[in-house]
């Protein structure tokens, strides 16, 4: 049996490996305890690369997978940032470390609401998380300096396109919900859009409308 801390060691190893190699984004996950975010069953494996499963038939994603995306989406202090799919607040909550105010978003009322006891008790106060069908972003709240989907789209919702600040950056998962897809960043230029293929990923889908739960 290792300690928690050698385990804690070999998540940020892997995720060295793995090519998250910006130190701000490093810094944000050595700081935000995964293992508080996945409760029950499933708590003691936390710290391993691997998806795991959450409320709602959801998934936290996979650290490395966290890490590459925050690091794609180049937060600065500065940034208001919009997340499509709440699921456990891990995103979120590493996000909040980065930017200057971030709002997430998930259809399940249930994950909304066990994501927002989370942040309270990590006193993480510029989060601020909806129930809502993030595919039409948060129209109130727009523009966004930069925007996370972590559910794949088969195409970047247009909602979100236009609700990007120009100069913005968008990280979103794209394809079809049973295949391998591919990581996306988006970046809005004065005259359109510019597009990056970054790396396959694997999704849960973004879903129209609110759950049942
Ligand atoms: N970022 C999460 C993992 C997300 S799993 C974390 O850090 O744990 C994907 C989430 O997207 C699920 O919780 C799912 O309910 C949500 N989702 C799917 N379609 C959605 C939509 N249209 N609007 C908002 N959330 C959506």
């Amino acid at each position: 049996m290792t300690s928690e801390a050698q385990r804690k060691m070999q998540f940020l190893y892997a995720l060295r490996a793995s090519g998250v190699t910006d130190a701000r984004t490093l810094t944000a996950m050595e700081r935000i305890d995964r293992a508080q975010f996945v409760r029950g069953l499933f708590a003691d494996r936390a710290y391993e690369d691997v998806p795991l499963t959450i409320p709602c038939g959801q998934t936290i994603s996979q650290p490395s997978i966290v890490g590459i995306m925050t690091q794609a989406l180049q937060v600065t202090p500065r940034d208001k940032v919009l997340e499509v799919g709440t699921g456990s607040g891990y995103q979120a909550a590493i996000l909040s470390l980065l930017a200057r105010r971030v709002y997430t978003v998930d259809r399940y009322r249930r994950l909304v609401a066990q994501a927002r006891e989370i942040f309270d008790a990590l006193k993480l106060p510029n989060i601020t998380a909806f129930t809502a069908d993030g595919s039409f972003g948060l129209p109130d709240q727009a523009p966004f300096d930069r925007i996370i989907v972590t559910a794949a789209a088969e195409d970047p919702p247009g909602p979100l396109l236009a609700q990007l600040r120009i100069g913005g950056i968008m990280v979103v998962p794209v394809g079809q919900s049973d295949a391998v897809q591919s990581l996306i960043r988006v970046t809005r230029t004065e005259t359109g859009f510019d597009y990056d293929e970054l790396r396959p990923v694997r999704f849960v889908p973004l879903v129209e409308g609110l759950g049942q739960d």
